[in-house]
């Protein structure tokens, strides 16, 4: 049974991929699991946490030191200076809760959003699921870019916001301020709200600068930023992440927030509040320079192995063309891999809500170097 509102959902294949490779004995750059080391002052403070018996709820929005730590964050990394801890932050249940909260705080059904595909599936399913529609605009690798026009384009009378995911997942892509400035002109010309899922925001290439659209010129006051921190620590089964948004927006997330989770886990959050203080720039920078290492390996083995890849601009993810492979499409294409390589994919037609004849598929390089020169030599053999 189903109700009306979940009806069209099925299990994503980014969870199917996992089942199937877990079935198969396989190595799995399907899902983002991001099984690397967490900082260990992290997990020093939440286990302290945790026997200091910080069990209770916390506030809705978190409590006030996390808060406190993310406005000093969201000052200096995502130069967001207006930020007010106490009226502008909700800390949610994960990225992902804070997108659940705003949709259902602050869009009614038959409202419309602009996403840029390929996408993150569990956007689209989760407007969806509020009754919000996407509409959407299918960009193209390498450089993904898009126009002014196919804004405009995109825009119907039901439209009420734009979401913006830099860097992005699948595509790596990462908007450049000339870019962030034409959905900025796009949102104040027709009053539009902007979402940006910044979950990857620590993980950038090749000199590339993260840049939230609320920083620029009148946007705060039209933005709901989302983040979290579970690729930064590679925490992503503490479901810890935040809604930053002005009070006229925030009030609604929060009480959404409040309704559906009552808080996020509390000795967790008292975890990363205290962890973040002990972690200083250098732990960014390097992990980005780690990633852009493994981002090298990967692409330079799918090369080599015929499976072109669009190289990510950030995030740690990429999509590969598997068109060499001479498969029906995408989800044959990654069954194939993982049948013939041991290697699980997450096929492209996740990330597209309408075609599936792509015949891209996505890695995940967020795995240990060990990994990752199992996985380049398994794609050698292809060839072989
Ligand atoms: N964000 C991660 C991905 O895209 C994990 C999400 C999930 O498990 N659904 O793979």
């Amino acid at each position: 049974m189903k109700s009306q509102r979940v009806e069209f959902l099925k299990q994503s294949d980014i969870r199917r991929m996992t089942r199937e490779c877990t079935r198969l004995d396989g190595i799995n750059l399907g899902q983002g699991i991001c099984d690397l080391p967490s900082p260990p002052s992290i997990l020093e403070e939440a286990s302290k946490a945790v026997l200091a018996d910080k069990s209770v709820y916390s506030k809705f929005e978190g409590i006030d030191a996390l808060r406190e730590a993310l406005a000093d964050k969201l000052t200096r990394y995502n130069g967001l200076t207006q930020v007010n801890p106490d009226s502008d932050i909700i800390v949610t249940a994960g990225a992902t809760g804070a997108f659940i909260a705003t949709l259902q705080g602050l869009f009614n059904p038959g409202d419309e959003i602009i996403v840029f595909e390929p996408s993150y599936g569990y956007h689209i399913n989760a407007m969806r699921v509020a009754g919000v529609e996407a509409s959407t605009i299918a960009l193209t690798g390498p450089d993904w870019k898009f126009s002014a026009e196919d804004l405009e384009g995109a825009r119907t009378e039901n439209t009420r916001a734009i979401l913006i995911n830099t860097p992005g997942n699948p595509s790596g892509k990462v908007f450049s301020r000339e870019e962030l400035t034409v959905v900025a002109d796009f949102c104040k010309k027709h009053d539009l709200i902007a979402i940006t899922d910044e979950i990857y925001e620590y993980i950038i290439y090749d000199g590339r600068e993260h840049i939230s659209l609320a920083s620029l010129p009148g946007m705060y006051e039209r933005t709901v930023t989302i983040s979290g921190f579970s690729k930064t620590f590679s925490i992503t089964g503490w479901r810890l992440g935040y809604a930053v948004a002005p009070p006229a927006l925030s009030e609604a997330i929060g009480l959404v927030n409040d309704l559906f989770y009552i808080c996020a886990p509390t000795p967790l959050q008292h975890g990363v509040a205290a962890g973040m203080t002990r972690i200083g720039d250098d732990y960014y920078e390097e992990m980005s320079r780690d990633f852009e290492k493994k981002r090298d390996l990967i692409c330079g083995a799918l090369s080599d192995a015929g499976l072109t890849p669009n190289v990510p601009q950030g995030a740690y993810y990429v999509l590969a063309d598997i068109s060499s492979l001479g498969c029906a499409d995408a989800k044959a294409g990654a069954m194939h891999l993982l049948e013939k390589i041991g290697v699980a994919s997450v096929p492209g037609s996740a990330f597209f809500s309408e075609s599936s004849e792509t015949q891209l598929t996505r890695f995940c390089y967020a795995k240990d170097w060990a990994t990752l020169e199992e996985v380049a030599r398994r794609l050698k053999s292809l060839n072989a």
